[in-house]
Parts: C-alpha cells; structure tokens; sequence
C-alpha cells in the first residue's frame, strides 16, 4: 500500500507520526459466527499521521478496497438505553431547537433508517434514506420514509432536500473532501439547505489518551479546525460545531455557498502545535500498565469486557489477542450474540448469559454506558467488580 504522504484535506506535507500498529482487524463491527472465521479476518495496517497545517489525523496506508460495509455489518448501539435517550435528545434539539419540521430530511449512510425514522415520526418530515448496503423495505411510514439503496450525490439533485444528515460515516471515508463536494453537488437545486454531521472529535481521543479509538475502519479522524477546512474547501460554510456525547463526539452544521469562492477567503491559520506527538510513546506505557492490570484481575476469577464495539474489539486485539486473559464480551444487542470478535475470537454473549458465567470483573470501555450497566449487575443482583478503564487510563497519569 502506498503511503498517502500529502494530508487528504489541506494536500501540506508537513505531517507527524501518531502511531503505528501492524496486522489489526480491517473491520471491527462485522459478524462473524465461528471463531476460526474470527481469528483469519483480514487485516491492515495503521500508520497514523497527523497535519501540522490543519490539524487533520489519517492513516496514511488505508487500502480502501480492503474494507466494505456488507449486510453483515452491524453497529446498531440503540439497544443501549443510554445510547437511545442520546438518540432522542438529539432528534428533539433537531426537531424543536433548529426546526426540523414538515421538511425533506435526506439522510447520507443511514444504516438500517432507525436515526431517520425518529427524524420522520417526531418532526412530521418526509425521510429520505441513502445508502447502499441498506436492506429493508423501501417505504416505511406511510409513505413519509424512503430509502434508496445508492449513494448520495449529483444524481440525486433532482431531490429537494431541506437538511442533509449525516452521522459517523465522514471518519470512515480516506477522501472526505470528496464525499463533501459530491453531498456539495447533490444540493445544486437546494441552496438553501442546511446540513448536519456528527463524527468523533481526535481532540477527545488526544486529551483523554483513548489508544484504543484508533481503528481500522476510521481512517479520518478530525477536529474542529479540520473538519471545517474539509467543509470549506468543499463548497460550505460552517455555521457552528458543537461537542456532544461527553465530548467525544462533534456536532456540525454548514450550508452550502458559491462554488466560485476563492480559496483566500478562508478562515485560514497556521497550525503548530501538533496534539498527536508522543501518542506511540503513550501507547506503550498505557499498554504495559493495561495488560498487568487485567492479569491482576483474571487471577481474582473470570473477567468479561463490556461492549462488543469498535472500543472493545480493539482493546481485545491489542490487550488479549490470545484469549488468555478475558474470558468473552457482554453485549446488549442482540444480533451480536453468538458471534466472535474479529481478530481475537472472543465470544460475545448476551446479558441474559451474566446470571451463569460467575464473572469476578467486567471491564467497561466507555464509561458513558458505567450507570447503565451498573444498573443491569445490581438488578441482577450479582457481586461483580466493575472496572472503567478510561478512568484508570486516567489514573495512570
Ligand atoms: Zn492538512
């Protein structure tokens, strides 16, 4: 693979080693049923780098022909409580804050519509759901929600949209810009057109020492002063950025503007401080302290990780990739139980399974969900150890 030496959105060369890992899992949110399956998934490498100009983080050896979302790719986090009453303040703030009522709402990757639909039902609009590894009927609501199974772009002008949404699909995506001027052309009848996206903010990831937020299937990973680079060279203007979800992740508006504006216009500063410096260092210290951790807690009886996400299935990979230490994952969504996780094989269980497996410790990997689980063990009522370790990443300190 050819490393991507010009930073995809500023094109500078002026770039800074994050991090490097060798012959992870290409995807971390795929089912796979059989742990043999899971143990030859294929794997890429990651070569993190960072733009001293616009502060925008890539892996530079990304091979995009390596990864593509199929029917047996599942990310659905509603099945947690705490992820869906995030869900539902979202579409209230859009539905009562910014109006988004009695309009046309397209939706660019809207996975399996479920975002959309609560779009559709709370605020009255008419939903139109793009994208190509959509499976599913293609009306729902009465007629108010469509979806087609293609991509968002200058073929799809004929639509008018009066907001484009748009959530955690930029990150996976080497060529952002791209994306944003094809969505930029898409809107050519529809100037007037706001626009929302929502992706990780890097900063998090930086400030918080998150090393396990670094995966294959991100290869963009921005801030606010690159994802408004990417929005502008793309044809918007940003209106706002908000963080949201804890910090963890950006909430951005644009609309778009003239084609013609000249690239001097732009808000544009030198950037000199690269976050990203010393993370590989980081790296290795955090990994050494987290794996005498969990060997500390594996000798106090069996130890599960909570959450078979992106988080997760790289924690696994990095941490315990011979299944020594940790004994399977807990996940709320149903339709990850019984399948294994890429690269480790790990199994993942349900939490209906917690009753008879007589865990002594279950590590949590985001602790957005610590209240939820906590509630689910004491309800249980099962004496096991809970261990968030983004605090104890912090504690490392
Ligand atoms: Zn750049």
């Amino acid at each position: 693979m050819l490393k991507k030496n010009h930073c995809p959105i500023c094109q500078s060369s002026s770039l800074s080693d994050v991090l490097k890992r060798s012959s992870i899992p290409v995807y971390q949110n795929v089912l796979i049923n059989n742990f043999e399956a899971a143990r030859q998934i294929p794997r890429g490498d990651l070569e993190i780098l960072e733009c001293k100009e616009c502060g925008f983080v890539y892996n530079s050896v990304f091979d995009t022909n390596k990864v593509v979302y199929g029917s047996d790719y599942e990310n659905t986090q509603s099945y947690s409580t705490y992820f869906n009453s995030y869900l539902d303040e979202l579409v209230e703030t859009l539905v009562t804050q910014k109006g988004v009522s009695n309009l046309n709402v397209v939706e660019v990757g809207c996975g399996k519509g479920g975002f959309l639909k609560k779009i559709v039902e709370a605020g009255n609009n008419y939903g139109y759901g793009f994208d190509p590894s959509y499976i599913g009927p293609e009306v729902d609501c009465g007629g108010k929600l469509r979806f087609e199974k293609k991509l968002y772009n200058e073929e799809s002008a004929s639509f008018k949209a009066d907001v484009v949404l748009c959530r955690h699909v930029i990150e996976h995506i080497s060529e952002p810009v791209i994306l944003l001027k094809s969505i930029r052309k898409a809107l050519v009848h529809s100037p007037q057109a706001r626009v929302f996206f929502e992706t990780p903010c890097v900063d998090w990831i930086f400030e918080n020492k998150v090393m396990f937020d670094f995966f294959y299937e991100h290869c963009s990973y921005f801030n606010e002063k690159s994802i408004s680079k990417a929005f502008e060279f793309a044809g918007f203007e940003v209106v706002s950025i908000d963080r949201i979800f804890n910090g963890q992740y950006m909430w951005l508006e644009a609309r778009p503007v003239e084609d013609n504006r000249e690239l001097k216009n732009l808000s544009y500063t030198k950037y000199v401080d690269p976050r990203g410096l010393g993370f590989s260092k980081n790296e290795f210290e955090w990994k050494r302290k987290a794996l005498e951790q969990v060997s500390i807690y594996s000798l106090g009886g069996k130890v599960a990780l909570w959450g078979a996400g992106a988080k997760g299935v790289t924690f696994l990979n990095l941490i315990d990739p011979g299944v020594e230490y940790i004994d399977c994952v807990i996940d709320v969504n149903p339709n990850k139980v019984g399948n294994y996780i890429p690269g480790t094989g790990h199994e993942i269980i349900g939490i209906e399974s917690l009753d008879n497996r007589e865990f002594s410790t279950i590590i949590i990997t985001n602790s957005n969900y610590l209240d939820e689980i906590k509630k689910i063990v004491q309800q249980k009522i099962l004496n096991i150890n809970l261990v968030d370790i983004e605090t104890w990443s912090a504690q490392q300190e």
